[in-house]
């Protein structure tokens, strides 16, 4: 039960909402408890695996009361004689946060999609100056409170809000030392970010620890935290614009807070209109920074992510940059069939089959026959057709920026010399999504490759339908989100890609809208591999894809590309040796025959961060099939072995252990496994091999 707080008798469980919910779904009924007593104006909100209670106290103020991992009986309480609440954002001149007082105007509570319940809390300031809607949610196994606030102006006057935290939190810190663990992004080309794994020491002097994260920015928009004991939190926002986050602890108080801002917010709201903070969740976990990792997958794929778009996915991709812009659509045919021949499932034509960025006609020099005749080969072949869309660019000759030279962003980000278009200028918003309809429907598109130079522009006009000062909240929210979500409801079975030359908006949103999410930007193999270390500690492995270019092929090189999401060939096929197709088709088979496994499973991240001077190696395992699957890498070390020493297995488990390359066939318990290690053999340097972990009776046939 929930902390000190269960009075029993004195507990309304929701009657209602709750019976007319078991008749539904039982089985859901059966592990959530959504609780209010009205007496005291305390709620609670439970499932298997977590619970936190909230309080309208006495004084007005709405609170954390408790934050359980009932896993580990771990519960955080705010340090003492500290209020902690999920509502903090300013007006010009008034404060909403845990010293306000409110009043409860009405409550409910009842279930929500994707499996979670939920309290709805609507509160209203005294002076009356606004309501605030509190939503409180959980969904089913997962150790994970979800919550967002909403504002509606009553005043009868335009106000502005200047300041909106989507991560007020603080906690007692028991006298603890913590460490956190953030990741960067891909930056500028990479050359100042790589997805590296960031873990400081907490300062007990309140030093914080800084994230600037969303499009453009420098990290994740995810952060961990974990004490001496391994007691841990994780947390993380659902907004693509720029956002400055902390943790910081101060000793001496007992404190430890955690903060994530939008920046630069300045939005009008106009009588009866409402604000909301992006939603964010926080997470309860014990254990290392994998755990953290891994609890944070689950949620999202429970809670957030974009529908998975069929049930073999990720998909092999095949994209056609190395040809950079010198596209012909003979060329292409040519690519497209033996793409099919070698199992590729997506066909997708990169930059330049445009007549120019930002003039979405299809070049007629490189596409005599119609971009609409290559999409009908291409899918007579069996593949689905993709078009490469960075919407939000455009050259100043395009007949659009002609047409509307306003219609530029006050920051251009230099994509291929082209301009920046300001999406949160309706104009603008209805413009693009009329041509992607257009396009999507002129030519059967099946899979949009979006790409850019920061998807949420800087634009301070007075001549744009948003205000000048909302720009980095306006061009997320109303911007590219209202883009891409008009295009969802209209063209659902579209799937998109996100990329912005590299993974430089990893955010809890963009998984809601996207399928797939690119890491590394057309790298050689350590850069990918250094990629996928880091963006497979916050993000599902689907949300990481890799664009492989090289054309003479070893299984060094292809085995660099296998883990995580969707595998995109860049190289041109139709120049390439016997040998090296070979090759790729039996890789593709490979990667095909884990995909899936691999997508639903934990990952284990067995050593540290790839480096040209030292072995490398990374781990899945699936636990409805109790099987585990380890690439293993030498670059340039020294070292000719490697001892596997793989986690997550039953310990009492018989597994048998088989290699891609070795042709040794072991049979080992998970305890061998996990504590003396499989010895790997790596002869040569730029060798890979993979380590196949199945339950023993399984391996033998005999359906055991
Ligand atoms: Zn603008």
């Amino acid at each position: 039960m929930v902390g000190g707080d269960n009075g029993g008798m004195r507990w309304l469980r929701f009657v209602v909402t709750g019976l007319a919910l078991l008749a539904a779904a039982p089985r859901l009924g059966a592990q959530f408890q959504l609780r209010f007593d009205p007496e005291r104006n305390l709620w609670s909100i439970e499932n298997s695996v977590a619970g936190a209670v909230f309080q309208l106290t006495p004084e007005g103020t709405f609170e954390l009361r408790s934050l359980t991992n009932k896993t580990s009986d771990d519960v955080w309480t705010p340090p003492p004689g500290v209020r902690c609440s999920p509502i903090r954002f300013r007006l010009e001149d008034a404060v909403f946060d845990e010293n306000t007082a409110y009043r409860l105007v009405r409550q409910s509570s009842g279930a929500s999609v994707r499996r979670s319940y939920r309290h709805v809390i609507e509160l209203a300031d005294l002076g009356g100056i606004g309501r605030i809607l509190v939503e409180l949610e959980m969904y089913e196994k997962q150790p994970v409170l979800r919550y967002r606030v909403r504002f509606q102006n009553l005043r009868p006057q335009t106000v502005r809000l200047l300041a909106a935290d989507m991560l007020a939190w603080s906690f007692d810190d028991r006298g603890k030392t913590f460490r956190s663990f953030h990741v960067n992004q891909w930056v500028r080309g990479g050359s100042l970010g790589n997805f590296e794994p960031i873990t400081r020491t907490l300062n007990p002097n309140g030093a914080p620890v800084s994230l600037f994260t969303g499009a453009y920015g420098q990290h994740c928009t995810w952060l961990a935290l974990r004490d001496e004991e391994d007691r841990g939190l994780f947390a993380g926002w659902e907004f693509d614009g720029r956002a400055n986050a902390s943790a910081r602890r101060l000793e001496s108080a007992s404190r430890l807070d955690l903060s994530a801002s939008i920046q630069e917010l300045n939005r009008p709201l106009a009588p009866n209109a409402t604000f909301q903070v992006p939603a964010a969740f926080l997470g309860v976990f014990r254990g290392d920074w994998d755990e953290a990792g891994f609890r944070t997958q689950r949620f999202a794929e429970a809670a957030l992510t974009r529908q998975l778009p069929g049930g073999d996915f990720p998909w092999v991709i095949w994209d056609s940059w190395k040809y950079q812009t010198g596209l012909h659509e003979v060329t292409l045919r040519h690519n497209a069939e033996i793409a099919a021949s070698l199992g590729v499932e997506v066909f997708v034509i990169d930059l330049g089959w445009a007549r120019q960025i930002g003039d979405w006609r299809e070049d007629p020099a490189k596409f005599p026959s119609g971009l609409r005749a290559l999409s009908d080969y291409v899918h007579s072949l069996g593949m689905k057709f993709g078009l490469h869309l960075p919407l939000a660019e455009a050259m100043k000759t395009a007949p659009v920026l002609r047409a509307n030279p306003d219609w530029t962003s006050t920051e251009s980000y230099g994509y291929f010399d082209a301009e920046s278009l300001c999406l949160s200028h309706r104009p603008v918003r209805d413009w693009i999504v009329g041509e992607i309809t257009r396009l999507v429907d002129d030519n059967q598109v099946d899979w949009i490759l979006q790409d850019g130079e920061n998807m949420v522009k800087r634009c301070t006009k007075t001549t744009h339908t948003h205000d000048p000062r909302d720009s980095n909240y306006s061009n997320a929210v109303d911007g590219l989100n209202a883009v891409v979500n008009a295009m969802l409801t209209r063209r659902p079975n579209v799937h998109w890609e996100n990329c912005e030359d590299g993974g430089n908006m990893m955010t809890f949103n963009m998984v809601r809208n996207y399928v797939t999410s690119i890491a590394a930007d057309d790298s050689g193999p350590m850069t990918t591999r250094q990629a996928i270390y880091g963006i497979t500690y916050p993000f599902p492995p689907r949300y990481s894809d890799r664009y492989m270019g090289d054309e003479q092929l070893d299984t060094y090189i292809t085995r660099s590309y296998l883990f995580g999401g969707p595998w995109i060939l860049m190289n041109r096929l139709v120049q390439m040796r016997d040998e090296d197709l070979d090759l790729l088709k039996s890789e593709i088979a490979l990667f095909k025959s884990f995909r899936n496994r691999i997508r639903d499973g934990r990952v284990f991240h067995l050593t540290a961060r790839p480096a040209e001077n030292r072995i490398d190696a990374i781990q899945s395992y699936h636990e409805e099939t109790d099987t585990a699957i380890a690439f293993v890498f030498r670059p340039q070390a020294a070292a000719a072995f490697y001892r596997a020493r793989l986690k997550g297995l039953k310990r009492e488990g018989n597994y048998r252990v088989r290699f891609q390359e070795d042709r040794r066939l072991l049979t080992m318990t998970g305890a061998q496994i996990m504590d003396a290690g499989i010895r790997v053999d790596l002869s040569s340097m730029w060798m890979a091999e993979i380590i196949y972990v199945e339950p023993a009776a399984q391996a033998g046939g005999t359906g055991g």
